[in-house]
């Protein structure tokens, strides 16, 4: 980049003469700009002119402060302003009657070139007599000091539409300008005590004239730009308290193993959390309304099926740490127990670690080798198991002797069950006896009718891996209407695309066996028609019986799907669960429920959240250690204020942002999917998805505020965005023009 700064007078065309270097670079294929800095200032006022050209696109907007080069086009002028910040051994060319050697000693550190500019002008009638234009005669003489070629100073002219005597000015003063190209270079002391011998400078009030005011402008602020970091919604939802925000834009950037390295920060499930989480933030994206949600839940399987990461952990500690129970609450607190440096040992009543993810969620929706990896990475941390080590109440008092804490994260061992009569020991069995069973490879349902009872997740697992085990047909019996239905969406979608039917407000009263004849069904479930009264305590609307409506289906199986509750019998008596803290009524080692078992959240999200809050807490409490920023504060990017305010969709600039429809995975057609447990949803083929994501109140470096400031005080040094806060006037076009609410302005 080359930077000229050029003194004149209102009305000698310094303006032009920047412009006509300008075009001249731009005629070569340079980036330019040309610009003034005046106001209302009269004719024959000081004014300087800017002029500044690259090979490269040019992002700043603001004055020259350090030129490469001046020029002077008013004798008058030529005084110490001139060489106000001047690079040393830049060009001043001068009009003046005089050789270069007369300014030597005013100017000992720049090549100097002189022109008598005024009268090749006036030789030529360009301007008045009394105002001669002394422009395109410079343009002449600059190009040749600096390097622009003659011919191509006539081409900006044709340009810009000179002519007559305008070229042949040009090419006088090309030919006649004097050049000294040898600096007088005193040495350093000898220049710092002149300097300091040098009489003050005027002030601009006292009367100095060659003097542009040096204001600083930015005492006349009355507000001021500030930076600040909000919360985006997908942050503030996220049940496992993932920074969503920060894993998108590391994704957004193709960093995918720094994208997986922010979600191992907090969850070590990012792989079975990009497969079944209800994903949360999907529903409060920002985007929702503009063009779709951005699919979070696809990136995070993305992240996590194509990052690298090495875990780092601690320094051993001594503090042995017993985990109860190997589902992702049980897992998450031992993963982050074991980076903290804790020995822990998860002890599991199941032949194998990882809770309900192995025994109820269905290898079609989350493969077996998925959990193997996540599950994986966890146990080389260290983390030692004991399978086949159900623990009951005086176990638990002995680990809570031998270990400084215990966690408790049992999920929901009590089944919910429907008194339906005689013919129920034969015909009627849990969905998650079911699907265990399954998992295990152990049920078959050949040609059956079969009936699931309930409308969470369980009963539409239990109704897709019927159809899988070969099932006839399928239809889930629910009380409510769809919309009140707790399963995940899209699994009642791909349920329904599969083939599994759906009666809803219907309520089973009654099984019985029809006797058995050949060819016919074994079991009728008598049901009851229902309708939707007031809403009950969960807020949904109740279903009541409706007099008189009942009927039966056939079946040969019915599969109860109705829910779980905490079995609490492993604690001793009077002990108060709480979420998270240590347990009222137990030893002094601290006890603590997560998951499923002390929340009821019914997500693997949630369960991952509870169990990293409490490892965190006892962290704390054993090591004394206060945890430091937040997640979701990125320490590398300073801001004036972090702010707990969650962006809404009306803080963002949408109309900066393009309309692109989401991309979303492939899914294998419903009859490839019904005859094997292989996974339906084939995720995205790549990561780009992720720069749909608004990086709602959190800065990503877009630049515009760099780019839109008028007055160029703005600029980025790495990760930090640096106000000149002397120059800022506080106009606001920085925060109006940031896309995601991160600048906003301070009144003063
Ligand atoms: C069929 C089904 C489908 C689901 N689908 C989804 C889904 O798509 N998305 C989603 O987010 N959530 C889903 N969920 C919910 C999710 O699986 C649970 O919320 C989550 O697994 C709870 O985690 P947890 O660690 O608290 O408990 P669990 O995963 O239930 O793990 C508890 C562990 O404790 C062990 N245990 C119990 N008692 C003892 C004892 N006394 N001693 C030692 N060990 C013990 C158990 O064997 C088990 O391994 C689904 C649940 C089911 C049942």
């Amino acid at each position: 980049m080359v930077e000229i700064r050029i003194h004149g007078r209102g009305g000698q065309g310094g303006v032009t003469l920047a412009k006509i270097i300008a075009t001249a670079r731009f005629l070569e294929g340079d980036s330019v700009q040309a610009f003034g800095l005046y106001a209302a200032e009269r004719s024959g006022a000081p004014i300087q002119a800017f002029c500044r050209y690259s090979d490269e696109p040019i992002q700043n907007r603001n004055l020259i402060y350090e030129p490469d080069h001046v020029v002077v086009l008013d004798p008058t002028l030529i005084g110490r302003a001139v060489s106000d910040g001047l690079k040393r051994g830049g060009w001043i060319v001068l009009n003046s009657p005089e050789e270069p050697a007369s300014f030597r000693s005013k100017f000992p550190d720049f090549r100097l070139a002189t022109v008598d500019a005024t009268a090749i002008a006036k030789q030529h009638g360009l301007g008045t007599r009394s105002l001669p234009i002394v422009n395109t005669a410079l343009s002449g003489a600059v190009g040749r000091a600096i390097g622009i070629e003659l011919d191509q100073v006539i081409a900006a002219f044709g340009e810009l539409g000179f002519k007559g005597g305008n070229e042949i000015a040009a090419a006088q003063a090309w030919d006649e300008v004097r050049m000294d190209q040898k600096l007088l270079s005193p040495p350093e002391e000898t220049r710092a005590e002149a300097a300091a011998e040098a009489p003050p400078l005027p002030s601009f009030l006292e009367g100095g004239r060659d003097l542009l005011p040096g204001i600083r402008t930015g005492q006349w602020a009355v507000q001021q730009p500030k930076r600040q970091q909000q919360v985006a919604p997908c942050n503030h939802v996220c049940p496992a308290g993932n920074d969503v925000r920060a894993f998108l834009q590391a994704l957004a950037a193709e960093r995918l193993d720094e994208a997986l390295a922010i979600l191992l920060a907090t969850s070590p499930l990012p792989g079975v959390c990009g497969r079944v989480c209800p994903a949360p933030c999907m529903e409060n994206c920002n985007r929702i309304a503009f063009d779709g949600a951005v699919n979070v839940r696809d990136l995070e399987r993305y992240a996590a099926d194509h990052g690298q990461c090495e875990l780092e952990s601690a320094e051993p500690r001594s503090e042995r740490i017993a985990v109860v129970g190997s589902g992702p609450a049980g897992l998450t607190a031992a993963y982050h127990l074991a980076r903290f440096g804790y020995r822990v040992t998860l002890f599991e009543a199941a032949d194998e670690i990882g809770g309900l993810l192995r025994t109820g969620i269905p290898g079609y929706r989350l493969p077996d080798d998925v959990v193997d990896r996540e599950v994986g990475r966890i146990l080389d941390l260290g983390v030692r198991t004991r399978t086949d080590a159900r623990i009951d109440r005086p176990e638990l008092l002995r680990l809570a002797g031998e270990h400084e804490a215990v966690l408790v994260a049992t999920g929901l061992q009590e089944l919910q069950s429907l008194r339906l009569g005689m013919a129920e020991a034969d015909a009627v069995m849990q969905g998650l006896d079911f699907l265990e069973r399954s998992s295990r490879g152990e049920m078959r349902v050949d040609g059956e009718i079969v009936i699931v009872v309930g409308g969470g997740n369980t009963a539409l697992d239990a109704a897709r891996s019927a159809l899988r085990l070969g099932a006839e047909q399928v239809t889930i019996v629910y009380r409510r209407t769809r919309l009140e239905m707790p399963a995940i969406p899209e699994e009642i979608d791909q349920g329904i695309e599969e083939g599994v039917e759906i009666e809803f407000l219907t309520q089973p009263i009654a099984i019985r066996s029809n006797g058995a004849g050949p060819g016919e069904k074994h079991y009728h479930l008598s049901c009851r028609q229902m309708e939707l009264g007031a809403a009950d305590e969960s807020g949904r609307r109740r279903p009541v019986e409706v007099e008189g409506s009942d009927f039966e289906l056939a079946c040969d199986r019915v599969i109860l799907a109705l829910g779980q509750s905490p079995d609490l019998a492993v604690f001793p008596e009077g002990t108060e669960v709480r979420e998270e803290r240590q347990l009222l009524g137990l030893l002094e080692t601290p006890v603590y429920a997560i998951g499923d078992l002390a929340t009821r959240d019914g997500t693997v999200a949630g369960a991952i959240g509870s169990g990293r809050r409490a490892a965190l807490h006892i962290h704390e409490t054993l090591s004394g250690e206060l945890l430091g920023e937040p997640s979701g504060r990125d320490a590398r990017r300073p801001v004036d204020v972090w702010s707990d305010h969650v962006v809404q969709p009306e803080a963002l600039r949408m109309h900066l942002f393009e309309r692109v429809p989401p991309a979303h995975g492939g899914h294998k057609m419903p009859w490839e999917r019904i005859s094997n447990f292989d996974e339906v949803h084939t995720g995205l083929v790549d990561p780009g998805e992720a720069r749909r994501c608004l990086s709602c109140g959190g800065c990503n470096e877009c630049d515009r505020c760099v780019t839109y400031c008028p007055e160029g005080v703005l600029k980025r040094v790495g990760h930090e965005f640096v106000f000149d806060y002397s120059f800022c006037k506080g106009c606001g076009v920085c925060a109006a023009e940031c896309p995601r609410d991160v600048i906003f302005m301070s009144h003063l």
